[in-house]
């Protein structure tokens, strides 16, 4: 693959704790390496936290919480600012670090730089308008006075995973902050580096001691010691259902709010009167995009059977020359997978999609050499009770199945324990809207391909999560509602 070591670093990178304002060693001196998902070399070796240091974390993020929650929006709005300026002034170095540690090639690193920055801009100015006077709320009494009052929601605990580290992270952390929360922040071990490079520039935008920490290490760890402080208010957490039902519970244990962003096995809709081009663009983009480790990875194809044929020779001829290779090569359009793990899990799906009888159409080869390459791979008719159909892969593995009828296609994408997102590609406009109606999804495109704007919202409907991040939705999930009733002034 000729993917190279990058020692494009000339400063040394962050690796100890981030905690009331400081760097610091853990109270038990342990180190994590970080391992360069091209090379399979160490890149540099990080502090790892345990419960002790998670609870020095929260008491520092308690005690700062006092003042941070008295602060006016526009006081917040600024800070907010000032963390958006420092990561544009560091967007190239964040992008390259961002492509180290997890492998996206950099044209994909600087789309999540650019989206970092925006997620602060959005939030500064919704804290903006968090001074506005309360609003009275219109009551059937005129001897009382109600008005809804929104207040921070107290300590918070932000959980991210590494397959797009800087953005999950901005996605929780602005309007955590834009609320008037304080916040621990705990990296995925895989891809600790872009967010502590985040930490310093959060540091250097002044933020008063305490109120944002970073926490490294184990989910099993300090995940756990953070889902069951009893300091911590809510839980904010992105990474696979099955550590979000131990989040579930952990929290449950202590009744702490939780946010949920999970898993996905998303559907791409295409009928026959689509633009071709248009049609695979969209595919490969939903499939492959950060090699296809993405929550919202449309890895389902449902394409109505007159073109099928058609969008199937299309789709293989698109793969099969799919350049992928070191992340920082020009024309590079997929890196490698980002950790040991998930490079051997797609190899056990690709093996069990095989098994399963589904036609393999075109072959993902791991390639010989380090770095956890794998090159995209294209199944056709699929069995819907197959592990590849039903299952979140988080790989570059693409499924394609034909239907005959709108119903036919509505009624398969929705046959999925998840609903996170989906998209439909047709010219007839009606029913691209009334098909995006009938999908149980929380995001659906038509003809598009998967832009996010932060002013909007992200999430699903049943498994892959509980609640909605960005837009105001995003803000509502770090806010308490007071209603305050009082009894009219005596004339
Ligand atoms: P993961 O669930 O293994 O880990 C996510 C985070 O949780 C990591 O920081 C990990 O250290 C921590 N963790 C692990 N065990 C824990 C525990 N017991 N208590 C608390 N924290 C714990 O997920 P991953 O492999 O890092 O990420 C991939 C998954 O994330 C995929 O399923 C993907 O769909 C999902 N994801 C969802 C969204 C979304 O918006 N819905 C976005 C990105 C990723």
């Amino acid at each position: 693959m000729n993917a190279q070591t990058r020692p494009l670093f000339d400063v040394p990178l962050r690796t100890q704790l981030f905690i009331d304002g400081r760097w610091c060693m853990p109270e038990t001196r342990r180190r994590l390496p970080v391992v360069n998902p091209s090379t399979e070399d160490t890149i540099v070796e990080v502090e790892v936290g345990g419960p002790a240091d998670v609870d020095c974390a929260v008491r520092a993020a308690s005690r700062a919480f006092r003042a941070w929650k008295q602060t006016s929006g526009a006081q917040r709005a600024g800070f907010l600012r000032a963390i958006a300026r420092g990561v544009e002034a560091q967007g190239e170095h964040l992008a390259a670090l961002q492509s180290l540690n997890n492998g996206k090639p950099i044209t994909e690193s600087r789309i999540d730089v650019g989206d970092v920055i925006a997620t602060f801009d959005y939030y500064a100015d919704l804290a903006d308008t968090l001074d506005a006077p309360e609003a009275e709320i219109a009551i059937p009494s005129g001897d009382h006075r109600a008005v809804i009052r929104r207040e921070p929601t107290g300590v918070v605990a932000l959980i991210v995973p590494w397959n797009f580290p800087m953005v999950t992270t901005a996605w929780k952390l602005a309007p955590a902050l834009a609320a008037g929360c304080t916040v621990v922040l705990k990296p995925s071990e895989f891809t600790p580096l872009p967010e502590l490079e985040l930490a310093a520039i959060i540091e250097q935008a002044g933020l008063p001691p305490g109120v944002f920490n970073v926490v490294t290490g184990t989910g099993a760890e300090v995940g756990a010691a953070l889902t069951t402080h009893p300091l911590v208010s809510k839980v904010s957490f992105t990474g696979s259902t099955a550590v979000g039902e131990q989040v579930m519970k952990a929290a449950a244990q202590s009744i702490k709010g939780v946010s949920l962003e999970l898993g996905g096995k998303s559907s791409i809709v295409v009928f026959a009167d689509a633009d071709l081009d248009l049609a695979v663009d969209l595919v490969t983009g939903g499939a492959f995009f950060n090699a296809g480790q993405m929550c919202s990875a449309t890895s389902r194809v449902l394409v109505e059977r007159p073109l099928a044929e058609a969008l199937i020779a299309r789709l293989a001829d698109r793969v099969a020359r799919t350049v992928v290779g070191d992340p920082f090569a020009s024309g590079v359009q997929m890196g490698p997978l980002t950790n040991r793990a998930q490079y051997e899990r797609v190899q056990r799906f690709i093996a069990r999609g095989k098994a399963d009888g589904a036609s393999l159409v075109v072959q993902g080869e791991a390639p010989e050499g380090a770095g956890y390459f794998v090159q995209p791979t294209m199944f056709v008719d699929l069995p819907t009770d197959s592990a590849i159909w039903r299952e979140e892969i988080f790989g570059p593995v693409l499924c394609v199945r034909s239907f005959d009828t709108e119903d036919d296609a509505i009624a398969t994408a929705n046959d999925t324990e998840f609903g996170l997102v989906a998209t439909v590609v047709t010219r007839d406009g009606p029913r691209g809207q009334r098909v995006a109606g009938a999908l149980q999804a929380g995001v659906v495109w038509i003809n598009s391909p998967q832009l996010i704007f932060p002013q909007t919202s992200w999430g699903g409907y049943k498994k892959s999560s509980i609640g909605r991040e960005l837009g105001p939705f995003g803000l509502a999930a770090f806010q308490e509602v007071k209603q305050i009733l009082s009894a009219a002034d005596p004339v």
